[in-house]
């Protein structure tokens, strides 16, 4: 298959032939057909996040915002199967510790940040390997486009839990979102949906990229 590997911190992606994944048992194979770009891939591919353990080595497949279809399953996945329509947490969780089993897989205890470590490649590429699939593919409605999805594992549903659950914002509250990158205008979207008033600022410190 064809993936976007990094080979060098700040130089442009190779677009090269790698070898497609197996699924291991409790694995899926996704066939993608589209992935967000997100600022995090912008710090991966920089090399700049070593200080918190997230500095990608060479050789590995970014991206972390995909959606896709279900192509292969291993033989304990119960929760998706060939065909389905799935997206992938950008956090992906074990499944089994106590912030996966309370619905906080955003903060697994044996959290793994796919497309920035080795041992998940990331999403640029045809396929993708979802590990613990039960838990990390998320199975979406037929009739929504991938385009949609993808985002739906970072952005939306950082800025969602942002505004739904803490914030608790309802019709009539006005927000203010600092910063209009991925996750700002999700917070737009999300927060105009809501029924809020809006009042978004483009961050000065982002780079004029
Ligand atoms: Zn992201
Ligand atoms: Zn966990």
């Amino acid at each position: 298959m064809r993936a976007a590997v990094l080979r060098e911190y700040g130089e442009p992606l190779d677009v090269t032939e790698v070898d497609a994944p197996d699924p291991v048992a409790d694995g899926a194979v996704i066939e993608l057909e589209a992935c967000g770009i997100c600022r995090s891939d912008w710090h991966g591919w920089q090399g700049e996040w070593g200080w918190l353990g997230l500095k990608p080595p060479e050789g590995q497949i970014l991206g972390h915002e995909p959606a896709g279809r279900v192509i292969e399953v291993g033989g304990e996945v119960e929760s998706v199967s060939e065909g389905d329509q799935v997206t992938v947490p950008f956090n992906l969780g074990d499944g089994t510790c106590h912030q996966c089993r309370t619905g906080h897989g955003n903060i697994c205890e044996n959290i793994v940040p796919l497309g920035l470590n080795e041992a998940v490649p990331g999403a640029f590429a045809e396929e993708m390997h979802v590990p613990v699939a039960d838990h990390n593919a998320v199975r979406l409605p037929d009739g929504v486009s991938a385009v949609d999805m993808a985002g739906l594992g970072c952005r939306f549903m950082t800025a969602f839990h942002a505004l739904a659950h803490q914030a608790d914002l309802g019709a009539g509250d006005w927000v203010a979102v600092h910063g209009c990158g991925g996750v700002g205008l999700s917070a737009v979207h999300i927060a105009a949906a809501l029924g809020g008033n809006v009042v978004a600022a483009r961050s000065t410190t982002c780079p004029e990229k």
